[in-house]
């Protein structure tokens, strides 16, 4: 078995008096690509923000690597990298820039290793002849691929994406899920919210289904087709879906 890198065992989180994940328990291992599906609502991206540390939780633990992560300093949160639907690019810095602060600032890295570090990032996804270009003068997808090499830069174990494409119109969607799959390829370990369903069986190897705060199925990729499944809400959900795609 691989190792454990997330341990979250019955973690539970309220807004207010309303409790938003109940009772969850949930490993990420080295190498996994796990893929969070559910009706909007369903709290994934709070269980993303949990699982990752940026939310305190209510009870139960969230670990990592056997250590509770709110024990852990900046440092060693660098090692978890998180990318959200709003790219959040330094907008006074260029691409390159953006890429190289992180790593001299909180890794002390000089700034010539930063600088070509992240022009091999600029290389991996494809955006070289963008590198003095500020994130105003560049496509949400451009901006979302710098925040993705921003993150690459500080070398994560593991990376979060909360609904990477979800401020994006079609064409653009692809490019950001085409770099993403190239990571996965290259054997990081990932966990993606996503509505994305062709993708979620592309990028997954764990498809887990939230309903209402709670994991109600555990899948693989391929058993997510709306003639598999029998669980009525998930069959619910893939129907509505198909209605639109
Ligand atoms: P999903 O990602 O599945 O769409 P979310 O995790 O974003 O779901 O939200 C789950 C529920 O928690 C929603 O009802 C949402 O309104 C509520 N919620 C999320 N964040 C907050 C917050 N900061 N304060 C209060 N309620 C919140």
């Amino acid at each position: 078995m691989k190792s454990v890198i997330i341990h979250a065992k019955n973690i539970s989180k309220k807004y207010g008096n309303t409790t938003i994940i109940k009772d969850v328990s949930l490993d990420i291992r080295a190498g996994e690509r796990i893929v969070l599906i559910g009706p909007s609502g369903s709290g994934k991206s709070t269980l993303l923000r949990c699982m990752s540390g940026l939310e305190d939780i209510d009870s139960g633990i969230v670990s990592y690597c056997d250590i509770p992560i709110r024990d852990k300093n900046l440092y060693e949160r660098t090692d978890i990298g998180i990318i959200f639907q709003s790219f959040d690019l330094f907008k006074h810095l260029t691409a390159k820039e953006n890429i190289m602060l992180a790593p001299m600032k909180v890794k002390r890295i000089d700034k010539d290793e930063a600088e070509k570090r992240a022009i091999k990032l600029l290389e991996m996804v494809h955006l070289s002849e963008r590198a003095d270009y500020y994130p105003d003068e560049l496509s949400g997808g451009q901006q979302q691929r710098i925040a993705i090499a921003r993150a690459l830069a500080m070398e994560p174990r593991l990376m979060f994406f909360d609904e990477p494409t979800s401020a994006l119109d079609p064409e653009m969607t692809v490019e950001v899920l085409d770099i993403i799959v190239e990571l996965v390829k290259k054997g990081m370990t990932v966990f993606i919210v996503t509505h994305e369903m062709e993708f979620a069986r592309r990028v997954g190897d764990r498809v887990i289904f939230m309903d209402a705060g709670d994991i109600i199925a555990d899948m693989k990729p391929d058993d997510l087709k709306l003639e598999k499944v029998t669980n009525p809400r998930i069959r619910q959900f893939l129907s509505q879906l198909s209605q639109y795609n």
